[in-house]
């Protein structure tokens, strides 16, 4: 009897922080990975590292806001390792300003990475998953894809705009063997929370220990989460068929 297909899965952002967790988590459990970001060293770094664990695995230089350039990942996924079964949209960028200073650039390029990238990524690769009847989309939205936060109105706008995709999308392909989900948590110890930190201290004058600590502080939990509990979640989005349109909460209340 032939060996079962081994599950293909996109990982964009997938270089460093969250999306590398999630890479290797994926590679860990059997699946292929693909790996895209616009840092060529290191998604070829997290290939590398999901080879080690015993997968095929591909670096794609990506940038989730280059249509032609999704068009050329999809294909070349696809050639190397098969049709990509678990797309999980993480790139993302986060930065703070008050609204007054939150100019229509910034404003844009908040909803061009983090919304339009995943409603692009979704768009190639869903007609795919429909006809083979399994697919998973995976979202890594945040907690202000739900709530409000002071300082990050365009970075909020973009999540929300990601959680809704998310939660119509589910709507419409449900039963038919595809799962759209989002994944909120809050702050998360990456590159993401220490350039936020290094941003507090120069306008404060905070030292950047004071200035991680409250950040981790206005999570629910109190602590900042780790990467590793976003993939943990991603990984059981995967091989959960039931769980479809939610926006799941990791807020750091569970114990570390
Ligand atoms: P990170 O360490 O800064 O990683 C972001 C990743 O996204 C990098 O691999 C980056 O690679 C990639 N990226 C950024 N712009 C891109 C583009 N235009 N095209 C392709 N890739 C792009 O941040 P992270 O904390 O792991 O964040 C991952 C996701 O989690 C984001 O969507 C973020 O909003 C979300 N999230 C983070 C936190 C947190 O506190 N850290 C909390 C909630 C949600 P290149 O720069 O090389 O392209």
């Amino acid at each position: 009897m032939a060996a079962p297909a081994r599950r293909v899965a996109l990982v964009t952002g997938g270089g460093r922080g969250i999306g590398r967790e999630i890479a290797l988590a994926l590679a860990r459990d059997g699946l292929d990975v693909a790996v895209g970001a616009r840092t060529r060293e290191q998604v070829e770094d997290v290939a590398a590292a999901a080879r080690v664990l015993g997968g095929r695995a591909l670096a794609l230089e990506l940038d989730v806001t280059d249509l032609e350039g999704i068009r050329r990942a999809v294909a070349r996924t696809e050639t190397a390792l098969g049709p990509v079964d678990v797309l999980v949209n993480n790139a993302g960028i986060a930065e703070a300003a008050p609204f007054l200073k939150t100019d229509p650039d910034l404003w844009d390029r908040h909803l061009r990475v983090n919304a339009t990238g995943p409603f692009l990524l979704t768009r190639a690769v869903l007609a795919g998953m429909l006809e083979r009847r399994w697919g998973r989309v995976i979202n890594i939205a945040s907690l202000v894809g739900l709530y409000g936060a002071p300082y990050v109105t365009a970075y909020t706008a973009s999540k929300h705009a990601l959680v809704g995709l998310t939660r119509a999308l589910a709507l419409e392909v449900a039963a038919r063997g595809v799962t759209v989900n989002a994944i909120c948590p809050g702050y998360v110890a990456t590159d993401l929370v220490w350039s936020a930190a290094r941003n507090i201290e120069a306008k404060t004058g905070r030292s950047f220990d004071e200035a991680v600590a409250s950040l981790a502080r206005i999570n629910p939990g109190g602590r900042l989460i780790e990467p590793a509990e976003v993939a943990a979640v991603a990984l059981k989005l995967v091989w959960d068929d039931a769980t479809n349109g939610e926006a799941i909460v990791l807020d750091g209340s569970a114990p570390a």
